[in-house]
């Protein structure tokens, strides 16, 4: 320890705490420099083309059946993919597949978001909400009452996972796995439609949203969407033709399909998803296992169980300024670490994706303890 106020000099990481890729955000977050270097080869005959040819529906195809494959995706179900991202995604769910009333788990941001879009929309009844405070283990229902349940795989926001499960009854089952998918191993089974978007564990860019639905939540699409007034950016029946035909409805970020083509390639190159979960739980093994009986540390999530593997949160004690820490760190070019804007905590955030290698995730907890030998008072 040098004082409560070390120099930048002081704060300067030694060259062997310093991770190879600075990366540690959870969303956007850290594209492999292969599959840009891939995307700048090919650019020519993809980037600027038409989305409506073969150079990119072919792509668009490989990551269907990508995504078939890595999911191992029972007979029937169809992966769904439209513009917009997950958030956009909440707000089709509202007008094709909620009939009536849906039921929320909610655990943090992310998933109050999509309870609150239900809540909103005037052709829908009050939701019904299970709510748990931020870090919890979840609660569940005792009985889903809505027609869709929905709940997230991993809530981003706080490092809360929900295993994915199928209650009694008939409602859909409705999983946001934005952050969750690719990095976590679930049975697609036990959901009816699992959401997602590429700038997570896909290690790609935002802005487009993808779904694995089971043929139940198809027929759902197609019985619901007609009977009222659907905008046609948010109409998944629409969606489903246009998937069908390895297309959206309107045009995608070309670049964003491509990287997320390569990181899955990548994937199933390497084992599926045994392998890039296999990556997380290692990363975080080591993060919490860092945590656990640390001198200012501890991990946020207390059951074990519940503890996010793609998105660590780690709560320091009241003798660490984690703002700081997580400025120190930036400096050194180790960015984004800092926590959910609204959760409001003394906290890192550390994104463990299948893209982050998990001896750089290592070298990231020496860098912090050697920071906080420097800074901790
Ligand atoms: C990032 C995230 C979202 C929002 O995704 P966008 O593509 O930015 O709309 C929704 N849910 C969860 C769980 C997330 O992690």
């Amino acid at each position: 320890m040098t004082g409560a106020h070390p120099t930048a000099d002081d704060l300067r990481l030694p060259p062997e705490l310093l991770p190879a890729d600075g990366r540690f955000g959870s969303g956007p977050s850290k594209v492999r420099d292969q599959a840009v270097a891939s995307l700048t080869e090919v650019a020519h005959g993809y980037l600027g083309t038409s989305h409506r040819r073969e150079g990119v529906r072919s792509v668009v195809r490989d990551v269907r059946s990508g995504l078939r494959d890595l999911f191992s995706l029972p007979d029937g179900y169809e992966v769904l993919l439209g513009v917009g991202g997950s958030t956009l995604f909440w707000d089709a769910a509202s007008f094709g597949l909620i009939e009536r009333r849906s039921t929320h788990i909610v655990i943090g941001e992310f998933s109050s978001k999509f309870a609150q879009v239900a809540r909103a929309a005037p052709h829908l009844d009050e939701p019904q909400v299970c709510e748990t405070a931020p870090g919890e283990t979840p609660a569940r229902p005792e009985t889903v009452e809505g027609d869709v349940y929905a709940y997230p795989h991993n809530e981003t926001s706080t490092g809360v996972t929900v295993e994915v499960h199928r209650p009694a009854g008939d409602a859909l089952v409705v999983v946001d796995g934005t952050s969750a998918a690719g990095g976590m191993r679930f049975d697609a089974s036990a959901s009816d439609v699992y959401y997602f978007a590429p700038q997570k564990c896909f290690a790609s860019d935002g802005g487009l949203w993808l779904a694995l639905c089971s043929p139940r939540a198809i027929e759902r699409i197609e019985r619901v969407t007609p009977t009222r007034w659907v905008p046609a950016t948010l109409d998944l029946s629409i969606a489903i033709e246009n998937s069908r035909l390895e297309q959206t409805y309107n045009t995608p970020a070309l670049a964003t399909i491509y990287l997320l083509d390569q990181q899955l390639k990548w994937m199933l190159e390497h084992g599926g998803l045994d392998f890039a979960a296999g990556r997380s739980e290692r990363s975080a093994a080591t993060v919490y296992g860092w945590a656990e009986g640390h001198k200012f540390a501890t991990p946020f999530v207390k059951d074990p169980a519940h503890r996010s593997p793609v998105t660590a949160t780690i709560d320091f004690d009241e003798r660490v300024d984690a703002a700081a820490l997580a400025a120190a760190l930036r400096a050194n070019g180790i960015v984004d670490v800092e926590p959910y804007r609204k959760l409001g905590r003394n906290q890192l955030r550390i994104a463990l994706f299948p893209a982050i290698d998990p001896d750089d995730v290592a070298i990231l907890t020496r860098a912090i303890d050697f920071l906080l030998e420097r800074m901790a008072v």
